[in-house]
């Protein structure tokens, strides 16, 4: 099998820090791995089944945690390699919690409302003895929001009662916490803006580019544009819209809620998806799915910075040539944690049955992430090491101390 970047930079902190062959062996494996056929009917009546997964990789240092996403590319591989990057992830910032994920291979956008409801139930019910808000705490991902946590919440009451903690990602009328829809965007700008003063400059007058304007994307342009940044290019899954003087956010996003796409916004003009990632910029933001920088694009990147939003945006073989390019690149367990922060946040105020001001969540956000990022990027300086490299050393320090002690 060849190995995924994820596995490459777990060896490599391994050999680092001198860490025991059987450690790293345990931390490459996920502790279970769950696969499930769930039937649904349609709405006409019809009968139809959908493959669904749970990968729960390790709870050394606290509950599973991860996102549950709906897409029709979901594998077990693919479930079963985001769970280990939450585990890092969540070490890195040094929350209580482990790493899993879930997902079902499935075109949300093929099915009703109603149809959904079913699937996410079934999910639920398949996995209710599996979950729980000191067992595994599911969250949104790609293709699942707020309603499909509230779905979960509910299905799982049915059997435990009263426990909102089970899923993170909640709106806030159902147990949510204010920040955690933006929080995953928001992190992105703080780990964008504590590069940028690593490096010695200002994000004001910069310019970025974004692929994918869901929740990830839409909140990063969103906390960048606060920054200064100026967006020139965005794209989602139906097409991509440039202009170099930046794009008026607001618009963008007026456009984006009445006609579902990025495509058609005024003051903007259309550019081929797969020319995007290839603009010219400071900071490129990959904010969609896993796997798209490669061999065959990463020569042509012209970003002097790469900022993961998405989870594993970068293969192996792009990882190797933006390193050899010597094109920085701040990593998804960096990046993209702001999302997991909050889920904390939120999952801790249930627990309390308190309610924290948004004010109060900005805040713990930062005085989360920050002093991450710090130790990630001073780690790199101090040891010649990609940011890459750093984060994981740091965060395999800690899962692997925690791993030792759960092994009988
Ligand atoms: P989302 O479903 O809200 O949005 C995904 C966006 O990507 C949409 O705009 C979609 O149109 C776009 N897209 C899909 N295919 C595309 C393509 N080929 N080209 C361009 N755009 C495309 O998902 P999200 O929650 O924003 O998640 C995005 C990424 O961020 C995923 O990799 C996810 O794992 C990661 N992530 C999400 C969270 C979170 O809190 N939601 C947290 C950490 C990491």
């Amino acid at each position: 099998m060849p190995q995924t970047l994820h596995e490459v930079f777990l060896g490599r902190a391994a050999k680092a820090l001198g860490i025991k062959e059987e450690i790293h062996e345990l931390l490459l494996r996920p502790a279970r791995e769950i696969r499930l056929t769930l039937p649904i009917r349609r709405d006409d009546g019809s009968l139809v089944l959908f493959e669904g997964f749970r990968v729960q990789h390790n709870n050394a240092r606290g509950p599973f945690k991860g996102g549950v996403r709906y897409h029709p590319s979901v594998t077990a591989e693919e479930i079963r390699l985001l769970a280990g990057l939450m585990s890092f992830k969540t070490a890195l910032v040094d929350i209580p919690f482990g790493g899993a994920k879930g997902g079902i291979a499935c075109d949300p956008s093929k099915l009703s409302v109603s149809e959904l409801e079913r699937l996410t139930r079934a999910y639920v019910h398949q996995l209710r003895w599996d979950l729980g808000p000191d067992l595994d705490i599911p969250a949104p991902d790609a293709g699942t929001g707020a309603r499909e946590m509230a779905w979960m919440r509910e299905e799982y009451e049915k059997l435990a009662g009263h426990a909102p903690a089970v899923v993170t990602g909640k709106a806030v009328t159902e147990g949510g916490s204010a920040g955690r829809e933006e929080a995953t965007g928001h992190g992105v700008a703080i780990a964008a803006e504590e590069y940028a003063r690593h490096a010695g400059e200002s994000l004001a007058g910069k310019t970025a580019v974004l692929q994918g304007f869901g929740n990830v994307g839409s909140y990063a342009a969103k906390f960048l544009g606060e920054r200064g940044i100026k967006i020139v290019a965005v794209s989602d899954a139906k097409g991509a819209v440039y202009n170099p003087s930046g794009i008026d956010l607001e618009r963008l996003t007026a456009h984006k809620l009445m006609k579902g796409c990025v495509s058609g916004t005024y003051g903007t003009e259309s550019l081929p998806s797969e020319k995007l990632l290839e603009l010219e910029c400071d900071y490129l933001v990959p904010a969609a799915l896993g796997g798209v920088l490669t061999q065959e694009n990463a020569p042509r990147l012209r970003a002097k910075v790469v900022v993961e939003a998405a989870n594993a945006p970068s293969t192996l073989e792009a990882g190797e040539i933006l390193a050899s390019r010597k094109i920085p690149v701040v990593p998804d367990i960096l990046a993209n944690a702001g999302g997991v922060t909050v889920s904390y946040f939120e999952w801790l105020q249930n627990k309390e049955g308190a309610s924290w001001s948004l004010e109060r969540v900005r805040e713990r956000l930062g005085e989360t992430l920050r002093p991450a990022a710090r130790a990630v990027f001073e780690r790199a300086q101090n040891t010649e090491r990609s940011f890459r490299d750093a984060a994981y050393e740091i965060a395999l320090e800690r899962l692997q101390e925690a791993a030792l002690k759960q092994v009988p």
